[in-house]
């Protein structure tokens, strides 16, 4: 049986660094980076120009998008594919699941993975990364965040009885996390 993992975390936890290390490092396996592939679909349909659009666009535009994706990474069939992906949306309409029960189901994980940093971490990454337009916020709004995730992530995993594992990116320290994020995979596929 093939591995399909979702790798999930707030924005700018570290999600991509860790996810391109790993899928390197392992032969056969494929990334998916949901967001990607959605701005490929949304600039085709000219409805964005830009990733950190995306989530700025009506939520019925951006549920859409987000059906043509999770169908086109379910008919993905390499051994490992490696899902880059986010388990909640802040948009100006409130917080919407990025895996809700038809999209998580479709692209049928065998392992949820959720890459944690603490809100000082994260804000700083954000805060540093200026190839992304990612939302101001506060290390209060951010420690919310953290907690609404594990909630979505829970519903997540009832939803299709994959297991969770946690990995933690500290500063500095993306290598060591990519690794350990290896390790989980390697569990998983034996
Ligand atoms: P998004 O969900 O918005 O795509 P992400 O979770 O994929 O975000 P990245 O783009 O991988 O986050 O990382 C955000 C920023 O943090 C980047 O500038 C990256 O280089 C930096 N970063 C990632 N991991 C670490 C780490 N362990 N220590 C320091 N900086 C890091
Ligand atoms: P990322 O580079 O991971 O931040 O992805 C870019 C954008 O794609 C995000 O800011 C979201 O707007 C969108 N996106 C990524 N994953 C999902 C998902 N599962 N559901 C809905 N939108 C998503
Ligand atoms: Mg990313």
């Amino acid at each position: 049986m093939g591995l399909r993992v979702i790798i999930v975390g707030v924005p700018g936890v570290g999600k991509s660094t860790i996810v391109s290390k790993v899928v390197s490092s392992i032969s056969g396996a494929r990334l998916a980076n949901f967001g990607t592939i959605m701005l490929e679909v949304g600039k085709a349909r000219r409805l964005i120009r830009d990733r950190d659009e995306i989530r700025k666009l009506p939520v019925v535009k951006q549920r859409q998008l987000q059906k043509v994706v999770a169908s086109r990474i379910a008919r993905m069939k390499d051994s490992v594919v490696v899902v880059d992906t986010h388990l909640f949306i802040k948009t100006p309409e409130g917080f919407w699941p990025g895996l809700p029960f038809e999209v998580v189901r479709a692209m049928n994980p065998t392992h949820l993975v959720l890459v944690e940093a603490t809100p000082e971490e994260i804000l700083m990454r954000r805060t540093s990364d200026a190839s992304r337009y990612r939302d101001a916020t506060t290390i209060e709004s951010l420690a919310e965040e953290l907690g609404l995730a594990k909630s979505f992530l829970a519903a997540s995993s009832s939803v299709t009885g994959a297991p969770v594992s946690f990995v933690r990116n500290s500063q500095g320290k993306a290598d060591e996390a990519a690794m350990r994020l290896v390790k989980v995979l390697e569990a998983a596929s034996r």
